[in-house]
């Protein structure tokens, strides 16, 4: 039946459905491709309802991936895909893994991984899928059918499942538990390291990205465990490059007092960090694993490193992305462009939205917090602004034409600035108009 018209002898003009090839084709100013439009004509016809049409497209619409605007506040926010990042990069080819010196077979690693490593001064890096698949990579490249210790501190969950013992187990590792839940000495993993049933290959630090163990608590620095004679990966997770923030004019922001950075780790004995892309680091999705040169060629020979590699268009936007680093350009970087405007900027902008929307009167200027979220610095907040409004319009504003995310607190709608870039205001400003009654 797909696309085929009804035979006018079918049925008189008052009952014949109408046909779904006419009714898909009524919907062509839609944008939407002709074949969902014939699934949504069919649809409707099928629920004795041709006008619902329009409300299949919106709702079909709005499943698809497209842009929206974080006005929730969260600068990493899980569900809008982390760090707000761009590539410039027009379609083209790219000498992916073509040596342009000398026409031979090159390496995708040889770019972007080489300038990362670079900005966080470690001899060598290489770029995966994500901080897990970094994780994966490491435990199954140097430590297979052999011991790992970890302290029992660090066997962390983080969103999505990335359960520590798990990734441990699905590597062909072998978890050492080292210490307690809350206490865990150097010398719990010199036990673990002498032992020789262990057969230890690596000691593992993990960040606790995304929880805190207070009060009576004992964990060595990566610097005691840098001798311990088996190789220290540290899973900083969240991918801050250097606790100076020398991308920063302003230096290192306070909220991000006590995060592990990429730098200091190496430089404390880690012989390897891993982190993600999308995270502090501000990139796209990727997980970076940097460090002592011969570990991370171990890791690269590895057959997993082949089913974990990214493809160009992350290793090129990548690329763009350390360069802003080596530049000392944090402005380039929307994440710490956005985590860095100070609040007065934000409460200007608050104010010139509400006077250029004609419904602006509905809305207050507010004092707001901002989270670092992603699962990096739990309890951290940092001053904000944004505009409030009476009432949930959660719904009403992610239905705009430029969806809005937005959050709800005590029953009414807060639209934080501190995630939304000044280029979007005039979205910002039609999204109220059309959001509020
Ligand atoms: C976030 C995080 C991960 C997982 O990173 P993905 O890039 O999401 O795979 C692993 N370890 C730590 C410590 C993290 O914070």
């Amino acid at each position: 039946m797909l696309g085929l018209s009804y035979p006018d002898s079918m049925a008189t003009p008052a009952e014949r459905p109408p046909s779904v090839d006419k009714l898909a084709r009524s919907l062509a100013n839609s944008g939407l491709p002709h074949p969902l439009l014939v699934d949504i004509a069919r649809e409707a016809i099928a629920a004795g309802d041709p006008a619902s049409v329009s409300h299949r497209v919106d709702e079909l619409q709005r499943s698809l991936l497209q842009p929206v605007l974080n006005a929730t506040g969260v600068l990493l926010h899980t569900n809008l895909g982390r760090a707000p990042w761009a590539s410039t990069d027009a379609g083209s080819y790219r000498n992916l893994e073509l040596d342009l010196a000398t026409g031979d077979r090159g390496s995708r690693q040889a770019h972007a991984p080489k300038l990362l490593a670079k900005a966080c001064g470690a001899e060598a890096a290489i770029v995966v899928n994500n901080c897990a698949s970094a994780v994966m990579l490491v435990l199954a490249g140097l430590a297979k059918g052999r011991g790992v210790a970890v302290s029992r501190g660090e066997l962390v969950e983080i969103g999505g499942g990335f359960r520590v013992p798990e990734v441990m187990e699905q590597s062909g590792a072998n978890l050492i538990e080292v210490g307690t839940t809350n206490r865990t000495r150097r010398a719990d993993f010199a036990n673990a390291v002498e032992n020789a049933d262990h057969d230890v290959a690596l000691a593992m630090q993990v960040h606790q990205s995304n929880y805190k163990i207070v009060g009576f608590t004992e964990a060595p620095t990566t610097a005691e465990l840098s001798d311990l004679g088996v190789p220290l990966v540290a899973d900083i997770g969240s991918g801050l490059l250097d606790e100076a923030c020398p991308w920063l004019t302003t230096g290192p922001p306070p909220w991000l007092k006590n995060e592990p950075a990429a730098r200091q780790t190496l430089d404390a004995g880690a012989d390897l960090v891993v982190f993600s892309g999308d995270k502090l680091l501000g990139g796209p999705q990727a997980g970076i694993i940097a460090g002592d040169a011969d570990l991370v060629a171990k890791c690269a020979r590895h057959p997993l490193a082949r089913a974990l590699r990214p493809g160009g268009l992350v290793l090129a936007s990548l690329q763009q992305l350390a360069m802003a680093y080596l530049r000392r350009d944090g402005d380039a970087i929307p994440f710490w462009r956005m985590a860095s405007v100070p609040v007065d900027e934000l409460k200007a902008r608050a104010e010139a939205i509400k006077a250029a929307a004609t419904k602006g009167h509905a809305a207050t200027v507010v004092d707001t917090m901002a989270v670092p979220g992603g699962g990096t610095l739990p309890g951290v907040e940092f001053a904000s602004a944004g505009l409030a409004f009476a009432g949930n319009h959660r719904e009403a504003f992610r239905s705009s034409a430029m969806p809005v995310i937005a959050r709800v607190v005590d029953e009414t709608t807060i639209v934080d600035l501190r995630t939304v870039d000044p280029s979007a205001d005039e979205a910002l400003v039609s999204a109220i108009d059309s959001a509020i009654e």
